[in-house]
């Protein structure tokens, strides 16, 4: 059995609409996914009914912004009641936050002399979670940049004076969230030299695993997070976080069934 765990849609920053994701997911031939949306849970149940009747189960989630020490770390949150209102709650916060974040971030960027209307962003957001790749796109079509990854390395990276974190929430309040609606919360893509200084925080908060097995992670620092959650005694996981096809064909990254048997377990799979 072959599983992806971290996907987005046109919900929020992904290109395919859900039901298109559940259908690349099928001809990718996986078994089981996790539709992982940023701050949004409102391409979930798309999703789950387009999988209704084929060999695929689709996982309830969502990746939940949180901001600590200034930067952004991002918590998914599995198996969640998709109508939790709590979660529900955020979910419509955090959309009117991500869009002030943007405008200030393209008022940021005319102050560099870097043109983008903020119209044009929210066209590219269309119905979803607004979010850093869309604005990246609208960077392109307006011809101050010449692909998404330029946008990032020279304008909106996490280090660039334009970058805002979402300040949404803190770690512990995602997870008690994601607790709160019965789910399961994982820290997604933990870069491997924080693991020392922020593990130990958010174990205190209560999370319950950690993103392991992801693509080009190499194999050293996969080792490292996978003995870091062994020896906390944390769930692992793992997935692709592909956003479309354009970044590549889904399926071609898989985690099979065995390396996140606890993950499955603790999920009533
Ligand atoms: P946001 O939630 O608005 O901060 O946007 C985060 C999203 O931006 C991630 O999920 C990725 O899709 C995308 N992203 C972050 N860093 C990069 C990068 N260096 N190059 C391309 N996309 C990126
Ligand atoms: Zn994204
Ligand atoms: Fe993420
Ligand atoms: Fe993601």
């Amino acid at each position: 059995m072959d599983l992806d765990l971290h996907l987005h849609s046109a919900a929020s920053d992904g290109t395919l609409p859900p039901a298109e994701v559940v259908s690349a997911a099928i001809a990718g031939r996986l078994d089981v996914i996790a539709l992982t949306d940023h701050d949004t849970l409102a391409g979930v149940l798309a999703a789950i009914e387009a999988a209704r009747g084929q060999a695929l189960a689709v996982i309830p989630a969502l990746e939940i912004s949180t901001t600590w020490e200034d930067a952004d770390l991002h918590i998914l949150g599995y198996f969640v009641d998709p109508m939790d209102p709590r979660i529900q709650e955020h979910c419509e916060r955090a959309v009117g936050r991500r869009e002030a974040r943007l405008r200030e971030m393209v008022s940021r960027l005319r102050d560099q002399g870097v043109d983008v209307a903020f119209e044009r962003v929210a066209e590219a957001a269309g119905e979803g979670a607004p979010g850093r790749p869309h604005l990246a796109r609208a960077m392109v079509e307006a011809g101050v940049v010449t692909s998404v990854p330029e946008a990032f390395d020279r304008y909106i990276g996490n280090d660039h004076p334009a970058y805002i974190p979402t300040l949404l929430l803190d770690p512990g309040e995602a997870i008690r969230l994601i607790h709160g609606a019965g789910g399961i919360a994982v820290w997604a893509h933990p870069p491997a030299h924080r693991l020392e200084t922020l593990l130990p925080e958010l174990r205190k908060g209560g999370l319950d695993g950690l993103e392991v097995y992801r693509p080009f992670l190499g194999r050293d620092r996969m080792l490292r997070i996978e003995a870091a959650a062994r020896s906390a005694g944390l769930l692992v996981t793992g997935g692709s976080d592909w956003h479309g096809p354009e970044g590549g064909p889904l399926g071609e990254f898989r985690v099979h069934a065995s390396e996140v048997s606890r993950f499955l377990e603790a999920g009533g799979m």
